[in-house]
């Protein structure tokens, strides 16, 4: 089996499909290469061996020998020879595994040097500051990414060694500095390893080929794979590849550059870039990038070079790049290149400027947006109207907007974050080790970096609102607030950040919600065009349902009755039912519900003309509609006229040990009818009201908890009698269906059962899951979070679908319900229905719709379509 392969000279073993094997870099890397792309020759080392490393500690002998190999074929590329003492072969050691982890994974630069190759380095190149600035560039990366050593314990010496010359930047240092500098660094690395820091290029090479391998499993790999559902078992691939420089004098540079605007979408070469600089130097904000376009003065052929490579790349791959080039010398050279990470506005622009530009067609567009990328479009922004006390205007690194208490380290954010408190994460700038507080964080806020820095990379790519490079603030970490001018804003102190235009305003500002654009309705009208699955709504106020419909619902799939029962009088009467000591007391508070039920229902029917309805009758248990507090309840019995002992009895006996397994449900509505006919009326007298107006009314009643056949039939039973008193009352009809809510274990095993009396099934996921997996969500808080974290489950299964468990269920009772009924009606209303993962298996298990909250409509309707294109595949 080939471990390792060469791309250079015009071609690569490797190719663009092979990233499994190369990594996403490697692959991009070797695809460049074959056509004829100025790219650096190197060499890939197969990710395939990455998780064996990591277990075995140790890379196989025949792999050692096959890197040897290889080496020789980059030594005849660059007629240069590794370790060579007068004129080195240097290389980069680049990790990148197939999906790309910016920022996760670091690289090694200039690897090969020691003090007899930094000589010949010097002479060759005739500039002696190049080569000592590489070398201590190379001891410092090589410390830190192979040896764990903190950059501080480099950065201090460095700028130490600045105030001593008297000079701001490092571009201003001089060779005898450098030198000095590097004999520093080495007593650094001694003194943190143990070690003097190796002579010997091949030590070097394969201690950092190990460190990329082994790095696949530190901590803020793991924390972004989590987060971003990569899978564990992939792997990273180790590129090892020659350098060139672009820290050799004004006439070299580095920069990084999008083919389109990857924070508006718009169709400009977007980007930045420094001259006389190396690696990072462009990310890492150290000094202030300049704006791509003012390259051409410079280096007008190489920026000639660049503009018809971004050409040629983006028409190749037919997908905006994000691209990594450097200058040596006049000379241009591609590093890489990768699809661009972009904010949703873009996303959507690009994906329909492409298909209309002929690039891709409309089914490719429409895959490419990524439905939960359209949250960010949905999420509020900075009411225009709101009085703002603006501190200063950053960099808009990605939209949105964003309300929250101001931290300054990670943890702080981590801990806060995880106990429900809104926090935005303040720093100087951010790197790799910060990233679970921005995960926890509700925005980020850096002083430094441009817009391609490490703060505004990942938050775009979480969708998370961040204004960077906000250089007037003066942010004081270790203090824990910042300063503007005489402002002072403290830890714990409100600011709201908007990420859209970069402004950081002090307080709490109103948000407001957004207005689609014509590149979201166009993207989603093709999606419409494609997609199999219906998308209905969860909505239980008229109000509700009116936005859902803008969204684009096509009806409601779950309208929860109990939610209409907790505000001001109706409380009251419900509180009265539950406390009645008889029949007739009970029918008299519901005569109270019964109007304001029907009103309700009017509305959403009204809201929703034409569509379905689907209505869940009462659900939770009684005592969650009563009072815990003394005093409260003291009025209650005063209102209600029953002694207090007596309340408290009723009370007690209300009580459940276990209220998720209790009576409620369907069993309400066994134990007193009288609730599922009141009920039943106000739907069918609603209904006859809403068609009197003109209004195209399509009612359907569903009933939860259903676990035996026969609680379906008798609730059922109740619901068709009473709709035939109340059709007979009005003089008219109405078409309705009565179905149920399929939500406990014993409900999927004898689905064809209960197919016999259920004109519909609509999976309650939820409940499903609570009862499939035997723990109750509210309690699962205590472990769930570290199951998830420690691999024993993918997901949260309260997020994603648990497919292989209540997935099973669900598709088991899907097959017995069509058994028995093959046109019944198959829908979904739990939480998962707005998860684009279940929605894919929602469409494969063919039901007809999902359901899900207002906001998430847009990102079903996505979803959906991309099942449908997977699918036909
Ligand atoms: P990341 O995955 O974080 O982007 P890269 O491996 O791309 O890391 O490298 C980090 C930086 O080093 C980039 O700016 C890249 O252009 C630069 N770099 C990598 N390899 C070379 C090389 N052979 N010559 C010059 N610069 C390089
Ligand atoms: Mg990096
Ligand atoms: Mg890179």
């Amino acid at each position: 089996m080939k471990n390792v392969y060469f791309f250079g000279e015009g071609h690569a073993d490797g190719n663009a499909q092979m990233k499994d094997i190369l990594g996403g870099k490697g692959a991009n890397l070797a695809e460049m290469t074959n056509l004829g792309i100025p790219v650096p020759p190197g060499f890939t080392i197969s990710a395939k061996l990455c998780l064996r490393y990591v277990e075995e500690q140790k890379l196989p002998e025949e792999v050692l020998d096959e890197i040897r190999e290889t080496m020789k074929s980059l030594e005849k590329a660059v007629s240069r020879k590794f370790g060579d003492e007068k004129d080195p072969l240097l290389v980069s050691v680049r990790s990148g595994a197939k999906i790309s982890m910016p920022g996760m994974m670091d690289t090694v630069l200039n690897l090969g040097l020691n003090n007899k190759s930094v000589e010949g380095l010097a002479k060759q190149s005739g500039n002696p500051r190049f080569a000592y600035d590489s070398y201590r560039r190379f001891i410092h990366m090589y410390g830190s990414v192979v040896k764990g050593i903190s950059d501080a314990a480099f950065e201090h010496p460095l700028d130490a060694l600045k105030k001593e010359k008297g000079v701001e930047r490092d571009i201003d240092l001089e060779a005898d500095d450098l030198k000095s500098l590097v004999a520093s660094f080495k007593q650094t690395y001694e003194k943190e390893t143990g070690s003097p820091f190796s002579d010997d290029p091949w030590e070097q090479l394969l201690g950092a080929v190990e460190a990329v391998f082994g790095s696949w499993n530190i901590k803020r790999a793991v924390d972004y794979r989590r987060v971003h559902k990569i899978p564990n078992d992939m792997g990273t691939a180790v590129n090892v590849q020659a350098m060139v420089f672009g820290n050799m004098g004004e006439d070299s540079g580095t920069g990084v550059v999008f083919t389109r605007d990857p924070a508006t979408g718009e169709n400009v070469l977007y980007g930045e870039f420094l001259l006389n600089a190396q690696g990072e130097d462009v990310v890492a904000g150290i000094r202030d990038p300049l704006p791509v376009a003012d390259m051409k003065d410079p280096l007008p052929d190489s920026f000639k070079q660049l503009t018809d490579t971004c050409n040629l790349l983006e028409h190749h791959f037919k997908e905006m790049q994000d691209i990594e080039f450097t200058v040596e010398r006049g000379t241009f050279y591609i590093l890489q290149t990768r699809t661009g990470k972009r904010t949703a506005r873009a996303s959507l622009r690009t994906s329909v400027e492409m298909a209309d530009e002929g690039l891709i067609d409309k089914r490719a567009a429409v895959r490419r947006v990524e439905p939960d990328q359209l949250d960010q479009l949905l999420h509020p922004m900075v009411d225009p109207k709101a009085d703002l006390k603006i501190l200063t205007t950053g960099l808009p690194a990605s939209p949105g907007a964003a309300v929250g208490q101001v931290v300054f380290d990670a943890d702080t954010a981590e801990e806060r974050g995880m106990a429900g408190d809104t926090v935005i994460l303040v720093r100087k700038e951010t790197s790799p080790d910060d990233f679970h507080g921005m995960v926890a964080a509700q925005a980020i806020l850096t002083s430094r970096g441009g817009m391609t820095s490490h703060a505004a990379v990942v938050a775009r790519g979480m969708g998370k609102c961040c204004v960077a490079g906000a250089k007037e603030l003066d942010v004081d970490e270790p203090n824990t607030r910042f300063s503007m001018g005489d402002t002072v804003v403290n830890e714990n102190d409100w600011i709201t950040l908007d990420g859209s235009t970069g402004r950081v305003i002090l307080g709490r500002v109103p948000l407001v919600e957004p207005k689609p654009t014509e590149d979201f309705t166009k993207i989603m009208t093709w999606a419409d065009e494609i997609r199999m699955l219906r998308v209905r709504t969860n909505a239980d106020t008229p109000g509700d349902a009116a936005r859902a419909r803008d969204f684009g619902a096509e009806g409601i799939g779950l309208c929860r009755t109990e939610h209409m029962f907790f505000e001001g009088e109706r409380i009251d009467a419900m509180r009265e039912m539950i406390l009645a000591s008889d029949e007739a007391g009970r029918r008299k508070a519901l005569a109270k519900l019964l109007p304001m039920q029907r009103e309700d229902f009017t509305g959403i029917f009204k809201a929703m003309d034409g569509l379905p309805v689907t209505i869940r009758l009462l659900d939770p248990p009684l005592h969650e509609f009563l009072p815990h507090d003394p005093a409260e309840l003291e009025k209650l019995a005063g209102d209600v006229g029953v002694a207090i002992e007596d309340l408290k009895r009723t009370m007690d006996s209300l009580t459940e040990a276990n209220p998720m397994l209790g009576h409620r449900g369907c069993r309400l509505g066994i134990s007193h009818p009288e609730i599922t006919e009141m009920q039943s009326r106000a739907i069918f007298e609603a209904a006859c009201d809403a068609t009197a107006d003109g209004v195209e009314v399509l009612p359907e009643v569903m009933v939860p908890l259903v676990g035996h056949v026969e609680e379906l039939k008798r609730q059922g039973q109740l619901v068709r009698d009473t709709a035939t008193t109340v059709f007979a009352e009005k003089g008219t009809e109405v078409d309705y269906l009565v179905g149920t809510m399929i939500e406990l274990p014993r409900a999927c095993v004898t689905a064809d059962e209960i197919a016999e009396v259920a004109e519909f099934f609509s999976f309650g996921t939820n409940d499903l899951t609570q009862t499939v997996f035997g723990l109750s969500r509210d309690d699962a808080g205590r472990f769930l979070p570290h199951y998830v974290e420690s691999g024993i489950l993918k997901s949260d299964p309260f997020q994603s679908l648990d497919q292989e468990g209540v997935g099973k269920l669900v598709d088991t009772a899907v097959r017995l319900g069509r058994e028995t009924k093959p046109d019944l009606k198959l829908g979904i209303c739990g939480e998962h229905g707005g998860d684009p993962a279940s929605i894919h298996f929602f469409h494969n298990v063919g039901l007809a719709y999902v359901s899900c909250s207002p906001f998430r409509v847009p990102i079903a309707r996505l979803a959906a379509a991309h099942a449908t294109i997977d699918d036909q595949k």
